[in-house]
């Protein structure tokens, strides 16, 4: 029987790399992410852990080769874990059935003390811990709920679990601008790695993100003044752009879709909590993967629908924030997404 094809898009770019929400619940409500009253979906619309598991596996036959679970928030779905240790097994498990590289998970940290250790027993190396300020007031008017403490206790779990930790931060005007440089020497004093994003217009919230916008180009010039910003010839493969600070020793990497569009060497695709496939974070091209996991035939029709998720996967995504009405954003949020 010969191997199954790999995925590879309309623009010759291999897909390697799948985002796939869990959940679109989660225990937060960042004001830039969901409103507070954030309407969640029916439980009964979601994946069950056993329909992601298989898809999981029918996208590793694929070429999949990275896998990130994120939400929401992943940490808050039930059982979770037992989703974790079963895909963990497949990391570097050459049985002719596609080789998983990597299983790494992006997290908002509430919940890792509770869970550091297993995420490490069961293959994890790496997470992304999102963490936009480290003042416990600012946090809790942020998330809408006063949980540094437990984050931070999170963080440090999940290094003695021997996890690698890359701190994510949404760089915000007038919330967190000031305090960048901190959180930055505040991580890599702590053996972290930072990136810094652009707030995306992703689904609606209360405010507007137009008074929240805050251009990395203008946060880097910032930098250069307090730092040295030398080119880092670390790659993944993703959008961000990577820098050494030689004065904390650590890695800075901003991400600058609004700025600096980053979609030729693109590699990667999402997957909601009900099993939508989202060709692009920023375009509506999508296929149905539970039509396809639900079928008579799933493992065919998953495959089928992969296929034509190639064919439609875009060019590159349309964000504009600053062209206010010229490009709406895009209903739906990040957490429903993943990020
Ligand atoms: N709950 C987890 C967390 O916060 O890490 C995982 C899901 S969250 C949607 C993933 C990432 O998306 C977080 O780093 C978050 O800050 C970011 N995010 C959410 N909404 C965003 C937006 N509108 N623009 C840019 N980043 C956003
Ligand atoms: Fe939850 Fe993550 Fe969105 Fe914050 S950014 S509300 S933690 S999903």
């Amino acid at each position: 029987m010969s191997a199954p094809a790999p995925l590879v898009d309309q623009f010759q770019r291999r897909i390697t790399y799948l985002r796939l929400s869990v959940t679109d619940r989660c225990d937060l409500r960042c004001t830039y992410c969901m409103p507070e009253r954030m309407t969640f979906l029916p439980k009964k619309e979601v994946l069950t852990l056993d329909e992601m598991h298989d898809m999981a596996l029918g996208f590793i036959k694929r070429g999949i080769t990275k896998l990130r679970l994120t939400g929401g928030e992943p940490l808050v779905r039930r059982d979770m874990i037992e989703l974790v240790r079963a895909l963990g097994r497949r990391i570097r498990a050459d049985d002719g059935n596609g080789v998983l590289e990597e299983l790494t998970l992006t997290t908002n940290g509430t919940r890792l003390s509770q869970f550091a250790e297993d995420l490490s027993a069961a293959g994890v190396r790496r997470i992304n811990v999102s963490l936009d300020t480290l003042d416990r007031a600012a946090f809790a008017r942020l998330t809408r709920t006063d949980a540094l403490p437990s984050v931070l206790e999170g963080i440090a779990a999940a290094q003695a679990a021997g996890l690698k930790v890359k701190i994510n931060v949404v760089a915000l005007k007038s919330v967190n601008e000031h305090e960048i440089p901190d959180i930055i020497a505040w991580a890599h004093g702590q053996g972290c790695e930072v990136t810094l994003i652009e707030v995306m217009p992703l689904g609606e919230i209360e405010e507007d993100r137009l008074d929240h916008y805050l251009p990395l180009s203008g946060v880097e010039q910032a930098l250069r003044q307090r730092w040295t910003l030398t080119p880092s010839g670390h790659r993944t493969g993703g959008p961000a752009r990577y820098w050494d600070v030689p004065e904390t020793g650590g890695r800075l990497g901003l991400i600058t879709p609004l700025t600096n569009n980053f979609c030729e060497g693109c590699n990667r695709i999402r997957v909601t909590a009900t099993g939508q496939l989202y060709a692009c974070l920023g375009g509506n091209e999508q296929v149905d993967l539970r039509a396809a996991l639900r079928s008579d035939h799933p493992h065919e029709a998953l495959d089928e629908a992969l296929d034509t998720a190639m064919r439609i996967k875009p060019a590159r995504h349309h964000f504009a924030i600053d062209a206010r009405g010229a490009a709406p954003a895009l209903a739906r949020h990040m957490s429903t997404t993943g990020g």
